[in-house]
Parts: structure tokens; C-alpha cells; sequence
């Protein structure tokens, strides 16, 4: 695809739509939908080609504790975790696409230089013995008792796991991921003028089997899943729009010191280091790392309301080639 160096994958993490403060109102998740609509319409009349991607933590989460309701007051059999992160990308697709095109089509852009916005509910391919599967570590879902735990885990073979802040929670596997089954669907849209909300979640983890593909109990790093993506579509820039100015060295003590620009080669070494959280800003930088090392030219790593200021290398965390 040709491009000019402005084609772009931008990822959404899950309090882009139910921020800290927020109390997860149908409210907030439209007006949190319409700033990143405001981003993604900005990026379009710059002449970028934009793909669109979210993470679903919160939501995940969420449709557990609906399930769990439903099972509890009505007897109403929870579904499979495969089916859970199809749903958040639905509900979070929706809303994006129709914040996203109205945006669109107020500053009179769409029909005119973009078709349409459309969601692709996505599977991404992992490893049937992804080392994840054997021990499970991303907390999902309410607190239980003992009790109500091992009754759970007898009934529907779930596992849970002592959580640090008390009580027990149910832990699924966070498998990495591989490729998206729809890259060829999403390719497609996107040369044709269609911006794409793609991988939301890191994807619905599905392994394969004699050809053929199953839904496993997981929940996809989405910054991974964004890599992967960004990667296969060719994408020159990857942006990574989170909570938090940049990353961090020596996050949360008082030598904190912020990173602007650094090659691969340098992220990697103080990712192995350990200044990077697992399951927050590990993953950010594992992304950025392999992106850049797979082709691509740029990944980002910023707040949500610099994500313009770092695109002209005002803010966030670069890191580049090398
Ligand atoms: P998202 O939903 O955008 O994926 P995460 O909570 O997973 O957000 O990741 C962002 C968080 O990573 C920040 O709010 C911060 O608390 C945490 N974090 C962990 N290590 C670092 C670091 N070294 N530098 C900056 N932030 C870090
Ligand atoms: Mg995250």
C-alpha cells in the first residue's frame, strides 16, 4: 500500500472509554468515543490512513460480572470467554464507528475522502500450548470467597487465584498472539477508503485445529494484538494512546525519569531490566519493540489527549529502528 510514510495504527487502551474517574456510564463511554473520534478525524485531515484498535480490559470484566448475575439470580448459563471478547468488540466497536463517522461526516470528510467506518470482529491465532494456558495470570471479573470460588471451579472449570488486594478472582490465559484470521478483510477496506476498527482486545483468541478454527478461554494483550496488525498491514507508525505522558525509567520512585526517543535496542534493554510493568506498560514497549524490529518505522507511546503533540514529537515515548 502506498502511503507516504502516513499510514497509521492507533490503539486505544480500555480507559479511553471508562477512564479512572469515570464511573462507566453509558454517558462517558459516548464521550469518551467522541474524543477519540476527534483524534482519528484530526489524523484524516492530516492525510494519514488510519486503523483503529482498543483494548477491552474493563469491558471483559464487565461482561463477566453479567454473566455471573445472570447466573446467580436466573440461572442463565454464562458464555464462553471466546464469546465475551466478541462482544466487548461489538460494544465498543459500535460506539467508535458511530462516534468516528459522525465526526466524519460534520467536517464534511465521509462520503468524500473516506467510504466508511466499519468494525471487523477479529480472531487472532495463538498457540495451542502457549505457556500462558498452563499458568494463567490476568485477572478478570468479581471478587469471590473461597468458597464460591472452588464451587465455581468445580461447575465450570474456571480457575481462580488469591487476588493481592484480598478475596479470589477468576486468572485467564493472556496468550501472544500470532496473526489476525480477517488481515485480509481489513487490507482490503482499508485501500479502499474504509477507516477499520480492528483486533479490538487483542482479538478473539482462537487456536487451530485439523484446519479449522476454536474460540479458547483468553483474553489477548490488545498492545500486542496491535503490533501484530500494524505489522501485517505494513502500517509506518504505531500509536499507542494510553493514561500516561510516556514511559517511564524507575517508574514510581523519585528517579523517575521520562523517555522521549530510544532505538529498540535501548527499550528492550530496560524492558529485560524490569522498568516496565507486566500487563501495563510491558506490553506497550514489547509492541513498540517488535513493530519497529518487523518494518515499521515509529511507535508511540502517549496520553490519550497528546496523541497529536506526540505524532509531531512534542510528547510521548518514540521508539525507533535499531
Ligand atoms: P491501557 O488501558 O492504556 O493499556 P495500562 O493501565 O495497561 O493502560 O497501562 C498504562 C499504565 O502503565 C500507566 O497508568 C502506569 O501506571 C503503568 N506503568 C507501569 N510501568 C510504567 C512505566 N515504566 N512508565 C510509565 N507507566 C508505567
Ligand atoms: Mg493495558
Amino acid at each position: 500500500m502506498s502511503n507516504n510514510g502516513k499510514f497509521i495504527v492507533v490503539a486505544f487502551g480500555g480507559n479511553a472509554f471508562q477512564s479512572k474517574t469515570d464511573k462507566g456510564t453509558i454517558e462517558d463511554y459516548w464521550r469518551n468515543a467522541y474524543t477519540a473520534a476527534e483524534i482519528i478525524t484530526k489524523l484524516v485531515e492530516d492525510g494519514y490512513r488510519v486503523v483503529v484498535t482498543h483494548g477491552n480490559g474493563p469491558q471483559v470484566g464487565i461482561i463477566a460480572e453479567w454473566m455471573t448475575l445472570g447466573l446467580k439470580y436466573k440461572n442463565i448459563p454464562p458464555m464462553s470467554l471466546d464469546v465475551a471478547g466478541a462482544m466487548s468488540q461489538g460494544w465498543l466497536g459500535y460506539i467508535l464507528q458511530q462516534a468516528i463517522r459522525n465526526k466524519l461526516v460534520e467536517r464534511k470528510l465521509l462520503p468524500w475522502k473516506i467510504k466508511g467506518v466499519v468494525t471487523i470482529i477479529t480472531q487472532t491465532l495463538v498457540r495451542k500450548h502457549d505457556p500462558d494456558f498452563q499458568n494463567p495470570s490476568k485477572y478478570i471479573g468479581p471478587w469471590y470467597d473461597k468458597a464460591e470460588a472452588e464451587k465455581l471451579s468445580l461447575e465450570y472449570g474456571w480457575i481462580f487465584k488469591p487476588d493481592p488486594r484480598g478475596g479470589y478472582r477468576r486468572v485467564v490465559p493472556s496468550p501472544d498472539p500470532i496473526n489476525q484470521i480477517e488481515i485480509d478483510a481489513i487490507k482490503l477496506l482499508v485501500e479502499n477508503g474504509f477507516i477499520v476498527i480492528a483486533d479490538g482486545g487483542g482479538g478473539v483468541p482462537v487456536i487451530e485445529e485439523d484446519d479449522k478454527l476454536i474460540g479458547v478461554e483468553g483474553v489477548i494483550d490488545k498492545d500486542l494484538g496491535a503490533e501484530k496488525l500494524a505489522s501485517a498491514l505494513g502500517a509506518d507508525i504505531l500509536l499507542i494512546l494510553t493514561d500516561i505522558d510516556c514511559a517511564y525509567l524507575n517508574y514510581g520512585t523519585p528517579e523517575a525519569k521520562p523517555l522521549r526517543e530510544l532505538t529498540s535496542s535501548e527499550a528492550l534493554k530496560y524492558y529485560e531490566q524490569g522498568h516496565f510493568k507486566p500487563g501495563s506498560m510491558g506490553p506497550k514497549i514489547l509492541a513498540g519493540v517488535r513493530f519497529v524490529r518487523n518494518g515499521g518505522k515509529l511507535a508511540i507511546i502517549a496520553h490519550l489527549m497528546q496523541a497529536l503533540d506526540a505524532l509531531r514529537g512534542k510528547a510521548g515515548t518514540r521508539i525507533l529502528p535499531g
